[in-house]
């Protein structure tokens, strides 16, 4: 049986979650068939089943698709349907574990050399480059100065700073990040309509969502209801104490929040911040004890400059709070964020 993540696996860009600037520049590239020019990317993401794979096929299909759609494939002519059927003999997925020396991936090199019979474009896949030794990746050096053939080369990796400069600067590097919370509520608005799910989201969902498809699933296939626990609220009254006693604590406290609960964080801080008509996804009874805790006015001086400056990731989240620990007035709250490096959004 077919796994719930390979179910609903997009088959255009636009139906990737989050991730809006990327598909952008995919679209575009399909658009302007730019990759009879540029035929090497390298697709990285902190962790894995964040979409890398998905954009990769997408991509392939589009490249071959006879007619695109703004750059999305079609999903329709012959080319497309054969493509998801699995039938495409020239989309190549590959392992970097099982190709980690030279000899093994100089094969895959000279196949990329080789004229596909029919014309259409080859894409070859290879995930986890990290597990590759730089001898072996530094073979995709040898492809770059070539011209003439019609191979695309995507090289996927969760840890981009282990690929050696030489190679990583002739790719064209996309980050894929996690899509927000919000994002994947909608996701499961979408299989499953009439089902609250929107605390085990919460709670289970640590930026991969491969992951949290296959926790949700192991529930639906033997017939149990989905818990509907949260540690969300705790953990956030939590972090509220520490953000009130002062910075030091706050780092710490988020640090810990951290290791489970990375991609949350700055979700929270937006709904407790912005007050706005979203979905909170924090109970009433918590929201409100929140807002008591901390005075309005540092709750809405926060939230300002939170929209504005966007933290996004962690180290930016406890340096941004940091700012606000004092109690007193900062003027400098705005100084202090531009020299350290935080740039205005939007
Ligand atoms: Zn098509």
């Amino acid at each position: 049986m077919m796994s719930l993540y390979n179910e609903i696996r997009p088959k255009t860009f636009d139906d990737i979650l989050g991730n809006e600037e990327n598909k952008k520049i995919l679209k575009g590239i399909i658009r302007n068939k730019s990759y009879e020019i540029r035929k090497q990317y390298m697709f990285s993401s902190t962790i894995g089943g964040v979409g890398k794979t998905t954009a990769a096929m997408i991509f392939s299909k589009a490249i071959n698709c006879e007619n695109t759609i703004d750059g999305n494939p079609c999903n329709n002519c012959k080319r497309c349907i054969e493509h998801d059927k699995g039938r495409n003999p020239y989309f190549i997925k590959l392992n970097g574990a099982e190709y980690n020396q030279v000899d093994k991936i100089k094969p895959i090199i000279e196949m990329g050399k080789q004229k596909t019979f029919d014309g259409t474009y080859r894409v070859i896949v290879i995930d986890e480059v990290q597990r590759m030794s730089n001898q072996a990746i530094s073979e995709f050096l040898d492809p770059f100065e070539f011209g003439d053939y019609k191979t695309v080369f995507i090289l996927t990796t969760t840890n981009v700073s282990s690929v050696p400069q030489p190679v990583l600067s002739r790719l064209i590097n996309l980050d894929f990040t996690p899509p927000s919370p919000n994002d994947i509520i909608g996701l499961f608005k979408r299989i499953s309509p009439d089902e609250d799910v929107t605390n085990f989201i919460l709670s289970n969902y640590d930026g991969s969502v491969r992951d949290l498809l296959s926790k949700y699933e192991k529930y639906k296939i033997s017939g149990l209801d989905v818990p509907k626990y949260s540690v969300y609220d705790d953990l956030s009254m939590d972090i509220l104490k520490s953000l009130v006693n002062g910075s030091s604590t706050v780092q710490f406290s988020i640090m810990q929040y951290e290791d489970k609960h990375i991609y949350k964080v700055p979700e929270i801080f937006y709904f407790w911040m912005s007050g706005s008509d979203y979905k909170c996804p924090i109970s009433d009874s918590v929201l409100n004890k929140m807002r008591s805790l901390i005075p309005k006015k540092v709750i809405k001086d926060i939230s300002k400059d939170f929209l504005k400056y966007k933290p996004s990731n962690m180290e930016e989240l406890s340096l941004f709070l940091s700012f606000y620990d004092s109690g007193e007035n900062k003027v400098s709250v705005e100084t202090e964020l531009l020299m350290n490096g935080f740039r205005k959004v939007g």
